[in-house]
């Protein structure tokens, strides 16, 4: 089984359904559930525990935990002095705390199996340092640094920790981005392609695959930086 915060649309919708066509079991978190299509327990990540309740609802399932995918995020562009506290909460509470939360909690059901795998999601706003995007950043800088960490602390357990840091894709989340932000960014990357695809969706299949065992602690910046 397979848990995905932020399955209700954008990437983690993406990676739901590319995994349900591999007949992996799927489980997807959200704080709104009903448009969603695949099983779902509803979640708001942000809080302690809603992620506690959602482990014991998924538990329940008894199915083998291979992986958790957070993909749960949001974002808001803004320069520092113009972004209000709320926003700054928001932001550091959701993606920052909420993955912490979603690791920590879900981690025991695969130190028991000795098997297991997380993928995190930060963005190469970290690595670019982009300007308008402080706050964000921050957020999902801590997402590096914790994944990198907690890589090591599941190293015994045979549970891999990785990050996945994405350049510009179209969803929901870049609809406050101008065009002119959008291209700063791909003029940034080593392979500049516009806008990405939910191609990150192959990168998900190879970090859960056997083929990646070596690979842990890693921030793959989708583009190059
Ligand atoms: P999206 O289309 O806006 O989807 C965000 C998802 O997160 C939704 O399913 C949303 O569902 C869920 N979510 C938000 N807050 C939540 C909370 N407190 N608890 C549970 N679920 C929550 O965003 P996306 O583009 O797919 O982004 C996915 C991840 O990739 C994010 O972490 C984002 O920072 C990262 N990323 C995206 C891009 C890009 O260009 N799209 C680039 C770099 C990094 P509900 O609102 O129903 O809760």
């Amino acid at each position: 089984m397979i848990v995905i915060t932020g399955a209700s649309k954008g990437l983690g919708a993406a990676i739901a359904e590319r995994l349900k066509s591999k007949d992996k079991i799927v489980v997807g978190l959200a704080r709104d559930t009903s448009q969603m299509t695949i099983d779902n327990v509803a979640c708001d990540i942000s809080s302690y525990m809603a992620v506690k309740n959602a482990v014991r609802e998924i538990k329940k399932r008894g199915e083998c935990l291979e992986a958790v995918i957070n993909a749960a995020g949001v974002a808001s562009m803004n320069m520092a002095v113009t972004t209000n506290e709320k926003t700054v909460q928001h932001l550091i509470q959701t993606n920052l705390i909420g993955t912490i939360y979603c690791c920590q909690l879900f981690a025991p059901l695969m130190l028991r199996q000795k098997y297991g795998s997380f993928i995190n999601f930060s963005t190469v706003a970290v690595a670019l340092a982009l300007k308008g995007e402080s706050v964000y950043a921050a957020s999902k800088a801590g997402v590096e640094t914790f994944s990198r960490t907690f890589a090591r602390e599941m190293a015994d357990f045979n549970v891999r920790v990785n990050c996945i840091a994405p350049g510009p894709i179209r969803t929901d989340l870049l609809r406050g981005i101008t065009e002119e932000q959008i291209n700063n960014i791909v003029s940034q990357q080593i392979v500049p392609r516009g806008f990405g695809k939910p191609d990150i969706c192959d990168l998900v299949e190879l970090l859960l695959d056997d083929k990646s065992a070596s690979l842990s602690g890693q921030v793959l910046n989708v583009g190059g930086i």
